[in-house]
């Protein structure tokens, strides 16, 4: 058990320690940004190409093209989507949640990027328009979207039900479907799955216990969330098993609804666009 009390006393300058303020880790001020005007108005014209609507607790795997842009779209009743990426070329290229948080914060929402695992690390898409943006953060510190969550997944799941078997979390979803689209074994598959963009869900840490929470999201049929995409990228999207994750997940218990991915093809490329490369750093790590 966790002590609920320090074990230790406070050392006589513990009020000049909690008193000094903090530095932001990484300023993004020399973060190259994308140029969302410029993005945005590529949408005028542009095409729907493609649809694909994700079940309820089930996932699909969708392609958008570098240039291209694709929307998540709640349908039907508010439900909550976590979504993988990949390079569509290379699946070991991926989302890097933890760096994104770091970066943009542990919400994301209009002009956010989304980053690259190492030694990649360049944008993968970039958000362009967020229906819930008006959201901001509510007063339990809760907010929409965020890369704090890892994804529902039945491993947790056996733990804390002492030995359950739910085949239906977020993972496995994503693991279905990403065999499915490219062929693979679920073992080859499940091996990058990875820490996913929590569309539409509201969350945060508690204030008291710093302990991750939900609630219900504020999403409604007709919102959406909208990227560019500045690679070639293969999506994975689970509509999870929480529904709108007001009351619990990793059950078929809750209400759940399906989500629609859209992609769109612009008219030209955004001026001045062009793909980002890979990361520059010579990887020789001192050696
Ligand atoms: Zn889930």
């Amino acid at each position: 058990m966790k002590p609920t009390q320090p074990e230790h006393a406070a050392p006589a300058d513990a009020a000049a320690r909690h008193a000094i303020a903090p530095v932001i880790c990484y300023p993004v001020e020399t973060l190259p940004r994308a140029d969302l005007a410029a993005l945005r108005a590529a949408r005028t014209g542009w095409e729907k190409i493609s649809e694909t609507r994700v079940p309820p607790r089930d996932g699909r795997c969708f392609e958008v093209p570098a240039g291209h842009f694709f929307r998540i779209t709640s349908i039907e009743g508010p439900q909550v989507g976590d979504l993988n990426l990949w390079n569509a070329h290379d699946l070991s290229e991926r989302f890097y949640s933890g760096k994104t948080r770091a970066l943009h914060g542990t919400h994301l929402s209009t002009g956010d990027q989304l980053w690259t695992s190492h030694p990649n690390l360049r944008p993968m898409a970039t958000i362009t328009e967020d229906t819930l943006d008006w959201y901001g953060f509510d007063t339990f510190g809760g907010a929409v979207h965020d890369v704090i969550g890892t994804r529902c997944d039945p491993y947790t799941h056996h733990l804390l039900s002492h030995g359950h078997h739910y085949h239906a979390c977020c993972h496995s979803n994503l693991t279905r479907a990403l065999a499915d689209a490219r062929g693979l074994s679920l073992t080859a598959a499940e091996a990058v799955v990875h820490d996913v963009l929590n569309v539409f869900m509201c969350t945060g840490f508690t204030r008291d216990t710093g302990q991750y929470f939900m609630k219900a999201s504020p999403v409604r049929p007709g919102d959406y969330l909208e990227f560019f995409a500045e690679i070639d990228l293969l999506g994975g999207l689970s509509a999870c098993p929480g529904g709108d994750c007001s009351s619990e997940h990793s059950s078929d218990k809750v209400t759940c609804h399906p989500l629609l991915v859209e992609v769109f093809r612009p008219k030209a490329p955004p001026a001045g666009w062009s793909s980002p490369a890979r990361n520059g750093y010579d990887q020789t790590h001192g050696r």
